[in-house]
């Protein structure tokens, strides 16, 4: 079945995200384990870690349908010594807060070259940051997302997430997300069902949906291509719901977790009735 839900709030303790995805009546939900605009966090405690397992077993939620976002100051392919270091020490302890909760991936933008490094470079280094954190903790899989390729971002063609992909020594424990915005600003046109199934045949023969380990469902601002990050409410931005239809209709997107990160929390449940009818 299809799995979907939203990037749920985890004020108050991880283990309010289950709480409030069931809320919603999601089936999926993604979460921040920590502050995600601050460096660093306490450690999770065993209480919390209990309750979180607690509320997912009440609530029907497996470790493969949460999907756990990463701290946006991280850069795993930035261009100097020092703030690659940070960035790496930081990504390991989100993947070991990401172990100790049970769950099995971990989603974060791949990184930026900050105009100090050229692209190859950069995706090198990325895919370095991967091979020592997997290193460093078990059973969890670094999960890449595609992005909108704002500033200096990488990750906005197919070709980055490959390239990476390829350097990663451990395939079994890399996989990409799919943000809808983001492949549709950063260029790849997704409002009609020729167009996604071009653009997802091209997404198979370049990265294969083998490595699809999550969805990021989200209308976009801008316009095709303007690689500018901007979200919208599904319906009310400028690719349309051909593209949901289509998602939700298509079994290759089957039991992966695939969240709303639209602008209005207030219409998540409303949205995820939306995405049902589609079906
Ligand atoms: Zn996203
Ligand atoms: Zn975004």
């Amino acid at each position: 079945m299809k799995r979907i839900g939203a990037h749920v709030s985890a004020a108050g303790g991880v283990e309010n995200a289950p709480l409030n995805a069931a809320a919603i009546g999601a089936s999926a939900f993604a979460l921040f384990t920590k502050n995600q605009r601050q460096w660093k966090a306490k450690p999770l405690t065993a209480k919390s870690i209990e309750a979180f397992q607690a509320n997912c077993l009440a609530h029907g939620f497996l470790p493969g349908h949460i999907l756990p976002h990463d701290s946006y100051l991280i850069n795993l392919g930035h261009p100097e010594s020092d703030g690659v270091a940070k960035s790496r020490a930081a990504f390991v302890d989100e993947m070991s807060r990401v172990a100790q909760l049970g769950l099995d991936r971990l989603n974060f933008h791949p990184g930026s070259h900050l105009k100090k490094m050229d692209e190859a470079a950069c995706i090198s280094r990325i895919a370095e940051s991967i091979n020592m954190a997997l290193d460093q903790v078990e059973g969890v899989c670094a999960v890449i997302e595609n992005t909108a390729g704002q500033g200096t971002n990488l990750g906005y063609r197919f070709e980055h997430l490959r390239d990476i992909i390829d350097k990663v020594h451990d395939k079994s424990r890399v996989g990409v997300c799919l943000d809808t915005c983001h492949a549709f600003t950063a260029g790849y046109d997704l409002r009609t069902k020729d167009l996604c199934d071009a653009t997802f045949a091209h997404f198979e023969e370049v990265v294969g949906f083998s490595y699809l380990k999550g969805m990021h469902l989200n209308d976009a601002k801008p316009e095709l291509g303007k690689r500018v990050d901007r979200h919208a409410s599904l319906g009310d931005g400028k690719l349309g719901l051909e593209v949901f239809r289509y998602i939700m209709q298509d079994p290759r997107f089957e039991e992966i977790p695939m969240v709303l990160e639209t602008p209005e929390d207030g219409i998540w449940r409303e949205e995820l009735d939306l995405l049902r009818s589609l079906c």
